[in-house]
């Protein structure tokens, strides 16, 4: 391809709204917009990259550093909109809502008699707690929803001190929206002071801890009471019990007890489909230096940026239009900057753009055969005989 063909705008400066580095280069290269659409040249890397996608992809060509399972591949980077859980020591990776760990039950402890308690103003697990005096381990938080598809309240309870994942709930039970006002009274449950116990039409749904967890203080479905001392199979059961719980950074791992990072992350692959706009974000993350970005062989849209430095005497235009065909006959792939720009322009943006090898034809260079080579990740470049250029190029390829 040409440059000028591909109407390729670099910049000089990064976008005031880039949020990372492989953004703000991806923009000043001229691959997307500020507005992070696809240019020409980057609809051809993105298709680029779609031929090269199979099985070993990210293995074979990328070399990025990704994490994922058998379903889901991911980058980590701090602008990731994706929070992914992943255990350093045996790799483990799971999306943080789904994430497994290791749960600790507390001792047991013996069951003492159920106990209605006047708790005014107690209406979250934090007012309870401190009220009562009791740590919120000790104390069953409720949540209440509707089942979209048949409008089945269910009732969730987990240990207070603990996060519910509504993805997890959703897993055991289907779609669910938050109860209404009406739909909480209903069952007979008071918001705020809510329990599983004297119910009616509900479907109750408690997460694997709540059987080991003796004494908890739980609502007496009554404003302003609360009872002490509920046990889960003495006092109620649910219907279902799984885990509920979202992971969270330092929870031990399910698979070897280490502890667990949670990773902001982008998605980059599923089973069904790659997500190359992703890809090419996490490969100019990972691959650039301060000039630009540095994609590496056969990553990157190009091998070959070609350029030539206008002559007085000598028209090096005309030999490097020579040497662009001739590489393309022996397949290999060129950006062929043709613009009559100073050669200090064409350097910049062949930094900025990224290609593996950058070949420039020169005056003085082209009066005794040759050519200047220089590989984008080494500082040095070395003169090359013109006959040569394209078995030394092959041989850089391979
Ligand atoms: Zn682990």
């Amino acid at each position: 391809m040409k440059y000028r063909d591909l109407q390729i705008q670099t910049q000089r400066e990064a976008p005031n709204n880039a949020r990372t580095e492989g953004f703000s280069f991806l923009v000043r290269a001229g691959y997307l917009t500020r507005e992070n659409v696809p240019t020409q040249l980057g609809e051809i890397t993105l298709n680029y990259l779609h031929y090269l996608s199979n099985e070993s992809f990210f293995a074979s060509y990328l070399s990025l550093p990704i994490i994922g399972n058998k379903n889901e591949t991911y980058f980590p980077i701090a602008s990731g909109s994706v929070e992914v859980a992943h255990c350093p020591a045996c790799k483990y990776t799971e999306r943080l809502e789904l994430a497994r760990f290791a749960k600790t039950p507390f001792p047991q402890e013996e069951q003492l008699p159920i106990e209605k308690v006047l708790t005014p103003d107690c209406n979250t697990i934090e007012s309870l707690a401190n009220f009562l005096n009791v740590p919120k381990e000790q104390t069953a938080k409720a949540l209440m929803y509707t089942r979209i598809s048949d409008g089945k309240f269910i009732f969730v309870v987990v240990r207070g001190d603990m996060q519910a994942s509504e993805a997890k709930l959703k897993q055991q039970v289907g779609d669910v929206r938050a109860a209404t006002a009406e739909e909480i009274v209903s069952v007979g449950a008071a918001a705020g002071y809510a329990s599983t116990i004297g119910l009616k039409d509900a479907l109750i749904v408690v997460d694997d801890l709540i059987p080991q967890s003796q004494n908890l203080v739980a609502g007496a479905n009554e404003a302003g009471y609360h009872l002490k001392n509920t046990n889960y199979g003495r006092d109620y059961s649910a219907e279902i019990v799984a885990d509920l719980i979202q992971a969270k950074a330092g929870d031990a791992c399910a698979e070897c007890g280490n502890p667990l990072s949670v990773l902001p992350s982008i998605l980059l692959a599923t089973r069904e489909e790659y997500q190359f706009e992703n890809i090419l974000l996490a490969l100019t993350e990972t691959h650039h230096d301060d000039k630009g970005l540095t994609l590496p062989h056969p990553a990157a849209p190009f091998d070959v940026y070609l350029m030539h430095i206008p002559g007085k005497e000598l028209d090096t235009r005309t030999k490097a239009e020579e040497l662009y065909s001739e590489l393309q006959h022996a397949g290999i792939s060129v950006l062929f900057d043709d613009r009559d720009e100073r050669a200090g322009v064409k350097f910049n943006d062949a930094d900025l753009i990224g290609c593996p090898i950058r070949i420039t034809v020169g005056e003085k260079g082209l009066k005794e055969g040759m050519v200047e080579l220089k590989l984008r990740k080494v500082k040095e470049n070395q003169l090359v005989a013109i006959e040569n250029i394209v078995e030394i190029i092959k041989s850089i390829l391979n």
